[in-house]
């Protein structure tokens, strides 16, 4: 029997109006899991009526009892972990391993990062002179609407609603088609920790529907969105018709840079997780990598003999540590990238054929793949895979290199692999994107900004940082002069 979910609106658990369902696959079985409504524009009315209803009263709550309301979710988290864990690894993919220590942990953990430094946020005095007191205080929104991706199902919805709820707004998540259980979950998580009704709403339902109404609705004063960069660019068009303010998380290429005197072992270790975290679906993922020409076939030789040891497999398994990637036709698309690869020239070091084990051949998993003599005119090169796929390029200088890793559209992330600091800092600040790790790729904590320039968006999620993007500042001006005169008045008289 499929387990059928309803969605969360105005405290109440519901169907689609019409009835109609999404299906839920496992993709490492291809089984259908679940039922979730398949919304439309009518339970986005509803629930953004409901959120406007809710938000007075939760943005006139003191700061210190909606934190302790997420410390209350957070500890909830914890105590459903198995739960929420099992959820996430079936519907999206991720092996039982990670879900378990990563995924549900981390969201508890930012919770508690949201509900405690909110309470420091401040607002200014502003020296403008004796005669007045000058101040900013900081605000909610109001309704915020926040547009997840599949690729974290639970962390990508935590960073942006822990965020938007401490401030004081009120939300609607649309979480996506293919991964939204967790995200109901949460939702009522957060409903039995006590956060009142109206608060949190989730609709499930495509983006195409669901996710524009919410784009297009008058009411709905910010979206919050991480997804594909052609979704945040239809969105952006979308939100002008209102002047709703958008933050944007998007697509990445992110380059891997490994310099004449780097530590080959441990930019081996690096680019493992780098490149094959989560089956490489992860905006950050290191993708196209730049080795100096010294040090390039040892280090296409270690990564390849690494790569080789990764398990994939049965994603309920403790001991699995890659799972499929998350739906059929991403599957297709990322074999499309592997051909495409072939086809312009890159030698194929690893993977690059489908798996066909007993454990995988009903599941949509891609080997771990690795090209060698990659350049910047390959399509692999240039366009987010979001899939197990690597290509290794040479280079020779490293003002070469920059160039090479600034020649993209995207502007995410980069890591720098040296072990001369200096030289590491130097490089980090000519390379355009968010995030420059040297020595490191792909660590993101709570206390650190997230977000890109160029075509992977703007704004920041995480740190506190993330309280500009779901406050408004006002300035509230007193004047303490005694009587009509002002010197300014002069000029009309
Ligand atoms: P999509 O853009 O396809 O989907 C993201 C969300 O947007 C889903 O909920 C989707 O709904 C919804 N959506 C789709 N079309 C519209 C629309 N026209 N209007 C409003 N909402 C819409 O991205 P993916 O889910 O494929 O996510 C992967 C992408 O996310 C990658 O490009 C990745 O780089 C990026 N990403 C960026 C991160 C960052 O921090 N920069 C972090 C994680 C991922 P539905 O599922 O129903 O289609």
């Amino acid at each position: 029997m499929v387990q059928q979910f309803k969605v969360l609106i105005n405290g109440e658990w519901k169907d689609s109006s019409t009835g109609e369902k999404l299906d839920i696959v496992n993709p490492a079985t291809g089984e259908i899991i679940g039922q979730a409504p398949k919304c439309s524009e009518i339970e986005v009315n509803e629930a953004v009526a409901a959120a406007a209803k809710a938000a007075p009263a939760w943005a006139g709550m003191p700061m210190s009892e909606r934190s302790k309301l997420l410390l209350a979710s957070s500890r909830l988290i914890m105590e459903n972990i198995e739960e929420l864990a099992k959820l996430e690894t079936l519907e999206q993919g991720s092996p039982i391993r990670k879900t378990m220590n990563f995924d549900v942990p981390l969201c508890a953990e930012q919770l508690e990062y949201f509900a405690g430094t909110a309470r420091a946020i401040k607002g200014e005095t502003l020296p403008v002179g004796p005669w007045c007191l000058s101040s900013t205080v900081r605000e909610p929104l109001g309704v915020v609407g926040l547009i997840t991706p599949w690729n974290f199902p639970a962390l990508m919805v935590i960073w942006k609603l822990g965020a938007a709820l401490v401030t004081g707004n009120t939300c609607i998540v649309k979480p996506p088609s293919t991964a939204p259980l967790t995200t109901l979950k949460l939702g009522e998580i957060m409903m039995e920790a006590g956060i009142p009704a109206g608060v949190v709403n989730v609709i499930t339902g495509p983006g195409s529907q669901v996710g524009e109404a919410l784009v297009q609705h008058p009411d709905v004063a910010k979206i919050g969105f991480t997804g594909d960069t052609a979704t945040g660019k239809r969105i952006m068009k979308l939100a002008s018709d209102t002047v709703k303010q958008v933050g944007l998380e998007l697509g990445g290429k992110n380059a891997f840079v490994v310099l004449e005197d780097a530590d080959v072992d441990a930019a081996v270790e690096g680019a493992i997780f780098g490149g094959f975290f989560n089956s490489g679906q992860v905006c950050a993922a290191a993708s196209r990598f730049y080795i100096h020409e010294s040090v390039y076939d040892e280090f296409a030789d270690k990564y390849v003999k690494a790569a080789k040891k990764l398990k994939y497999g049965d994603t309920m398994n403790m001991e699995t540590v890659i799972g499929p990637v998350a739906y059929k036709a991403h599957r297709d698309t990322v074999e499309s990238y592997i051909e495409s690869a072939k086809k312009d020239g890159a030698t194929l070091l690893l993977g690059g054929k489908r798996p066909t084990t007993k454990e995988t051949k009903n599941g949509y998993f891609v080997a771990p793949t690795i090209f060698g003599d990659c350049n910047n005119n390959m399509k692999m090169m240039r366009e987010e895979i979001f899939g197990p796929v690597v290509g290794l390029a040479k280079f020779k200088t490293n003002e070469e290199v920059v160039e090479l890793v600034n020649d993209s559209p995207f502007g995410l992330s980069a890591s720098v692999w040296t072990k001369n600091a200096r030289l590491g800092i130097t490089l980090a600040n000519q390379i355009k994107a968010g995030t420059v790790w040297i020595n490191e790729h792909l660590i993101i904590f709570c206390e650190t900004p997230w977000g890109g320039c160029k075509e992977s968006g703007w704004g920041k999620d995480l740190s506190t940082m993330v309280f500009d993007e779901y406050t408004k500042v006002k300035h509230i001006y007193v004047d303490l002069n005694e009587g009509p005169e002002k010197p300014w008045y002069g000029i009309l008289k």
